[in-house]
């Protein structure tokens, strides 16, 4: 019974450990999208990653594209930032006070990311866009944001609006719970439409403090932007006063080593990162000029803190997860494997006569089932999303693990092999084909 699981946690079931974890978790889950809601069936329960690979308690293997959403970009559980973590970890888990490898990672950012002069490290990316919002606003002394449909800046008030990620997957309202208040100065455009954001600036002449964006959108699929679109960002943002920030939880050391910005030579005035900085444990940072930055409590007036912002662990992790990417190659590597991954898909999907296009830059991707071209939200909502969830169970059988939804992007590592991508083709193909 429940009752007995719940008192003996020597599972070895998935189903069974779901189940007895819906009685213990809303949704069996600590975040939506893990549940399998979109996809349908039992989401798997895990016991052990490393490299690109996990194994599940059942003891089924997969390949693995999710990544832990993003953070694994040299493959998890590398034995150089497990030895380094043992090392950190004999001198104490947390400090609450000044410690070195603060001083490391926090110079390794700044010299890695081009918009960052100053960072303050927090512990999640959704810390770093609340801080990075409270920031914008204390500089500029105006309210109103605007963010794009379908982008996702983490689960504070203000940005629960048309948001993408699991509040897209699940095709929920904005989320009840959050005041109107919240949301009242939180305007929204479509992503890649130049002239809504003119319109948007022209209507609220004044009073916006700053647009914030997922620079490549990974939280309503993988939606690239178009040539010229964040260098007209980057003009209206500076024509209106207002600032720029490239929310790069997901696209900070991903894209390149300095991430969107670096890649498409834009650089905004605030950044956010999360994810990789972290190399799997929580971490959050939002950083950029100076002269805003210094705003920032206690160097300047605009308060924001954190009982374990900073701790040793994840310095550590983050340290020696950079130190990995710096090396010659890295982004290279990434961009052939998930080319190789990407068109293969695609290639399956279009022979087996599928509406299907995708994307991809460097160890970031997505494919969705429309013929596209998908350039925001609306776009991507046409995908089909039942197919989907076909495929999906289908690549899951065949030992692939892709993110259990249409709106997620994936990820490559670089501990994913020749073997890796070849395997998960062929069971596109194979997959493809028999569930049409
Ligand atoms: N911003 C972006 C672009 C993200 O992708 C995410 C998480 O997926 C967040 C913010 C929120 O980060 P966290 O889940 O660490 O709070």
């Amino acid at each position: 019974s429940v009752e007995e699981q719940k008192k003996n946690f020597t599972l070895k079931n998935s189903e069974e450990a779901f189940n007895v974890a819906k009685e213990l978790m809303p949704g069996g889950v600590n975040s939506p999208v893990r549940a399998f809601k979109s996809v349908g069936g039992q989401p798997i329960v895990f016991d052990s990653v490393k490299g690109s690979h996990m194994w599940d308690i059942d003891g089924n293997e997969y390949i693995d594209y999710v990544g832990s959403w993003g953070p694994a970009i040299i493959g998890h559980a590398d034995d150089q930032v497990l030895a380094a973590l043992g090392e950190t970890m004999k001198k104490g888990t947390s400090f609450g006070a000044p410690c070195l490898l603060e001083n490391v990672l926090a110079e390794m950012v700044i010299s890695a990311v081009p918009s960052i002069e100053m960072v303050r490290f927090v512990n999640s990316g959704t810390e770093a866009c609340m801080g990075v919002l409270r920031l914008a606003r204390a500089f500029t002394g105006r309210e109103r944001i605007i963010k794009f449909e379908g982008c996702y800046h983490g689960h504070a008030d203000p940005f629960l609006v048309k948001a993408g990620s699991g509040v897209a997957t699940l095709g929920l309202p904005d989320s009840p719970g959050v005041p109107k208040g919240a949301t009242y100065e939180t305007l929204t455009a479509p992503f890649n439409d130049v002239s809504a954001l003119e319109n948007l600036f022209e209507n609220n002449k004044g009073e916006i403090a700053a647009i914030i964006l997922e620079p490549v959108v990974g939280n309503s699929g993988f939606i690239a932007p178009k040539p010229d679109f964040l260098n007209a960002i980057r003009r209206i943002t500076k024509e209106n006063g207002a600032l720029l920030i490239f929310d790069e939880v997901m696209t900070g050391f991903r894209l390149a080593y300095g991430g969107a910005q670096e890649y498409f030579g834009v650089t905004p005035d605030l950044t956010t990162l999360g994810k990789i900085i972290g190399g799997g444990l929580p971490v959050g940072a939002y950083g950029g000029r100076r002269d805003i930055m210094e705003m920032v409590a206690p160097a300047g007036p605009m308060y924001q803190a954190g009982t374990l912002s900073g701790n040793p662990l994840a310095m550590t992790a983050g340290i020696h997860t950079l130190k990995r990417l710096k090396e010659p190659g890295t982004y290279e590597y990434l961009n052939k494997i998930t080319g190789e991954l990407t068109q293969g898909i695609i290639d399956a999907g279009k022979k087996a006569g599928h509406a299907i296009c995708g994307g991809y830059i460097s160890g970031m991707f997505g494919f969705f089932f429309t013929e596209g071209p998908v350039y925001n939200f609306e776009d991507a909502k046409k995908s089909d999303t039942t197919k989907f969830a076909r495929f999906y169970r289908g690549m899951l059988e065949e030992g692939v693990y892709f993110a259990p939804s249409q709106f997620e992007a994936g990820f490559t590592s670089l501990a994913h092999s020749s073997d890796d991508i070849q395997h998960t083709i062929t069971a596109a193909e194979k997959n493809v084909f028999t569930y049409g």
